[in-house]
């Protein structure tokens, strides 16, 4: 049985990453508890004998030094960030104080690990997102989806929001840390996750809850920004299958799934029809839509290519977006 760290596991990605590796390892979660952790998405592992928990801020090297020291983790999985893009555009301070300050605290906290406990096999995964490398290069390309122009490894770095310049500077440190203090690293750059667990102010549970609660559904700009958008568990067994497979480095990761935002907020309103009709005859949830200013420095496409991953892992995209988007509404329908 492995000893695993996951920092960030209260929160959406982090708490599907606890669930899974919990089958067969002992995790210690360390988690901050911001507005986006979510005490229930863990509260069933509460009597688990092999789950841990530690609300503590990643930046805090003292106590993330002792922490890590006592429990003499195997791997560690980095997942604490901020991680909303209006939310950096308010105000970026939380964000260059947890993604960047944090990671560096974090990576310093296991380089002293290691030296005391000669701890050199120790992988340090950092997990990150596609939105460092900014718009797909040739803006022409907006209403082309086909993935030829899609995100490689070595794809140039050129991040447009606060958050995603924040998380490609901790991808720096990371590798920055791994070349020069030979740290074992994998750095998986993934797409838009989707799925139970997520906080309403992500699009695909924002447009599920404004449309159950019967508000209007804001859509930015034109709304035909084209995102990668990958059911969550698939992102897990990525992360899982790099992890069993010894893999380092860079790794993209996507789910070979590209729609507008337009489009994919007309396809969730109209399962919504038929799954959760309004009591009003002959409505439809479209009506709800709302276009509205677009987000500054928005970035018009992502698009990844997963072929290093596929190569290196044999890893695919299991869930289609039809199944992924009726599970998530399923989920979603049941809490609320
Ligand atoms: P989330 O916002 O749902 O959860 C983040 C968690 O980190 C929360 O539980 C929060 O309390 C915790 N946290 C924040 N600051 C902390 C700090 N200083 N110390 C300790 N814990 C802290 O985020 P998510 O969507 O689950 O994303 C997890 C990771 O995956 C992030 O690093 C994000 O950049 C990356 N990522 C997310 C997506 C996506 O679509 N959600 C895609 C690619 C990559």
């Amino acid at each position: 049985m492995n000893k695993i760290i996951i920092t960030g596991g209260l929160g959406f990605i982090g708490s599907n990453l606890t669930k899974k590796l919990l089958e067969n390892n002992k995790v210690l979660v360390i988690d901050k508890m911001t507005y986006a952790a979510n005490n229930s998405n863990l509260s069933k592992f509460n009597n688990n004998p092999n789950f841990f928990f530690e609300k503590k801020d990643v930046s805090n090297f003292k106590k993330i030094n002792n922490i890590i020291k006592d429990f003499k983790p195997d791997k560690i999985f980095h997942l604490a960030a901020e991680s909303h893009v209006d939310r950096s555009i308010d105000n970026a301070d939380e964000f260059i104080k947890t993604n960047i300050l944090g990671t560096y605290s974090l990576l310093e906290a296991v380089l002293e690990y290691r030296k005391s406990f000669e701890k050199k096999e120790l992988i340090f995964h950092h997990v990150s997102t596609d939105e460092v490398f900014g718009d797909v290069k040739d803006r022409g390309k907006i209403n082309d989806l086909s993935e030829s122009d899609s995100f490689t490894e070595n794809s140039k770095y050129f991040p447009s929001s606060p958050y995603s310049a924040s998380k490609a500077s901790s991808d720096h440190l990371v590798s920055a840390w791994g070349r020069t203090y030979d740290l074992p690293y994998v750095i998986s750059n993934c797409s838009n996750n989707y799925g139970p667990f997520q906080a309403k102010e992500k699009f695909i549970p924002y447009v599920i809850s404004s449309a159950v609660e019967g508000k209007k559904i804001s859509i930015y700009g034109d709304g035909n920004q084209i995102r990668d958008w990958i059911y969550v568990t698939d992102h897990i067994d990525a992360i899982i299958k790099l992890s069993e497979s010894g893999a380092k480095g860079f790794f993209n990761i996507g789910g070979d799934c590209q729609i507008r935002n337009i489009d994919l907020a007309k396809k969730i309103l109209k399962k919504l029809d038929i799954i959760f009709p309004q009591k009003k005859k002959n409505s439809s949830y479209l009506d709800l839509i709302s276009y509205v200013d677009d987000r500054p420095g928005h970035d018009v496409k992502y698009a990844i290519d997963n072929t290093k991953i596929i190569n290196s892992t044999n890893w695919r995209p299991s869930i289609s977006l039809d199944e992924g988007l009726e599970l998530t509404i399923d989920w979603y329908l049941k809490k609320n």
